[in-house]
């Protein structure tokens, strides 16, 4: 499931836009103006911005240049235009706009390109390992996606984190302090006795395949090497 902002201040096409983008599967958000649109990206950290190019408030060429401003992970853009506005068509792509559509396009295709910009952008090389993985199971951080035997499991936001910081660190021990500091944040109020909790939580989600997480009597716990 990607995150997707809709930068749109015609309200029917961003009503439509979100309802089409949740129905495909996506996170959706709308907001109308360029100004909004830079501070939603900011906190939200969409995967995919669609970006209208005649906005209110700011042209859309410049939303583009700020929402690539000090941005450390690029967030792909597709710059939505309306017939004629070529020149600015031209400036949305000189801007590193990652695709365009041209109105009035068609939800089918639009939804196309999106899916297609996304799988572009996932496949370029990022700082993090993205795709980790440990016998029957595999790990996507991009997409928060955890499957064991290729099927879907469903993890909390922290036992995703507990079990993507155990497979970074095959064979190595892990005491439940540094799971608590790593996976908690050192400040939690919490004992060590959650991270056992938390442990079989996730061992359980995962089955048989669980097993690879080991417990090291009197000291925490690795993944096996
Ligand atoms: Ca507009």
């Amino acid at each position: 499931m990607s995150r997707i902002l809709v930068i749109e201040d015609e309200q029917d096409l961003g009503t439509l836009l979100e309802y089409n983008l949740r129905a495909d599967g996506h996170e959706a958000e709308v907001v109308r103006s360029g100004a909004a649109g830079v501070s939603r990206a900011r906190s939200w950290k969409p995967d995919l911005i669609l970006l209208d190019l005649m906005l209110p408030d700011i042209a859309g060429g410049e939303v583009a240049r700020l929402l690539r401003e000090g941005e450390p992970r690029r967030t792909p853009i597709i710059m939505v235009t309306a017939r004629g506005e070529e020149s600015d068509r031209v400036k949305g792509l000189e801007l590193g706009a990652d695709d365009y559509v041209v109105k009035p396009f068609s939800v089918k295709e639009l939804l196309l390109r999106v899916k297609a910009v996304l799988r572009r952008h996932s496949d370029e090389p990022r700082g993090e390992q993205k795709k980790l993985a440990k016998g029957a199971i595999q790990l996507d951080v991009d997409r928060h996606e955890v499957r064991v035997s290729d099927k879907p499991v469903v993890l909390t936001a922290l036992e995703f984190r507990l079990l993507k910081t155990f497979l970074e660190r095959p064979g190595r021990v892990q005491t439940r302090e540094t799971l608590l500091s790593d996976v908690w944040g050192i400040d939690a109020d919490i004992t060590t006795r959650t991270v056992d909790t938390h442990i079989k939580r996730l061992r359980e989600k995962l089955g048989p395949a669980g097993d690879v997480i080991e417990t090291i009597r009197g000291v925490g716990y690795k993944l096996t090497s």
